[in-house]
């Protein structure tokens, strides 16, 4: 069995380059990602694939929101079941022969800081007047540039709960596609049993999770630009390459890389290089397989 490699692919790798996300965009989509993914199976790696889901569950929450009179809402980590299935079956079908998509939950704790002050944007922008509409049947909506947006708790991911049904597929000799969307948050209830929250756990920190709990060596974070940048969008912008967790650890911390964006990478990249991953690697799709693009984190 070749290098275990798990893949992480961000929103690019599942809608149009203008992000429609038609149901024709998100297949073409798909079937261009899973291409490059195929190069690196073909060089006998045994791959692992988790994807993001954003636009997916923006959609969704929109036909609950259009179709609420006549359909009771489901409720966000319905949708994050639901997109699992969806995105896992297309992918099911751009991968061919023996793959497998475990729907996934992903533990979080309910006294996690993020449940007090919920700052992850999902769905589309709306009017004030539709927000505070909205507000007032219980959710959090915030003002940004283009408008008003819902926000919701991104907690910690703290447990891939269903990574031993990956492990056994995988060992199995399935392609598995499992956590998608950062995975199904539920939390533990004083009972024991488990229930779902309206949350949405981070795609790549759970990636990094997952990683660890499937024994991948290589944990490929595969996005829309080639490298994780100093100076982003500033005069000097500097690509990163081939770094270490420490001199990377130091560039986090002093704020390079944007939060909800390329700072979970980075935060992915990091621990999974800290709890024994070999190396990390976000670059963009399209140089998955090429060993000399990339920001590459090792030990
Ligand atoms: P994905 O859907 O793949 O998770 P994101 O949009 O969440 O993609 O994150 C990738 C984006 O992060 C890039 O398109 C870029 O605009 C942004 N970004 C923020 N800070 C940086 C940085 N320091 N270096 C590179 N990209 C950055
Ligand atoms: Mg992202």
């Amino acid at each position: 069995m070749g290098e275990r490699v798990l893949i992480a692919l961000g929103g690019n790798a599942m809608t149009a380059p203008d992000g429609s996300a038609s149901p024709r965009d998100q297949q073409a989509a798909v079937e261009a990602a899973i291409l490059q993914v195929r190069v690196l199976i073909d060089a006998g790696r045994d791959v692992v694939l988790t994807h993001g889901n954003g636009p997916q569950v923006g959609n969704l929450l929109l036909k609950n929101q259009l179709a609420a009179s006549v359909v009771p809402p489901v409720p966000l980590d319905w949708c994050g079941a639901q997109t699992q299935a969806t995105i896992g079956t297309l992918i099911m079908n751009a991968l061919g022969g023996r793959a497998a998509t475990v729907v996934t939950r992903t533990l979080v704790d309910a006294r996690d800081p993020a449940f007090e002050d919920p700052v992850k944007p999902i769905g589309r922008y709306f009017t004030e007047a539709e927000a505070r509409r909205f507000e007032k049947l219980g959710q959090n909506w915030r003002r940004f540039e283009r408008g008003w947006r819902r926000v919701v708790a991104s907690p910690e991911p703290l447990e891939i709960l269903d990574a031993d049904a990956a492990t056994a597929l995988i060992a199995a000799g399935f392609t598995v596609v499992a956590a998608g969307g950062g995975g199904v948050p539920v939390v533990r209830q004083a009972d024991g049993s488990l229930a779902g929250v309206e949350a949405v756990v981070d795609k790549d920190l759970a990636a990094a999770l997952l990683a660890q709990a499937v024994r991948a060596e290589v944990l490929i974070i595969a996005t829309d630009v080639p490298n994780a940048v100093v100076g982003y969008g500033g005069p000097d912008p500097r690509p990163i390459g081939r770094i270490s967790a420490d001199e990377l650890r130091v560039l986090h911390a002093a704020g390079h890389f944007a939060g909800g964006s390329m700072g979970p990478k980075v935060e992915a990249a990091l621990r999974f290089v800290a709890g024994g991953g070999r190396q990390a690697v976000i670059t963009s799709l399209e140089h998955i397989a090429n060993d000399d693009v990339g920001t590459r984190v090792e030990r």
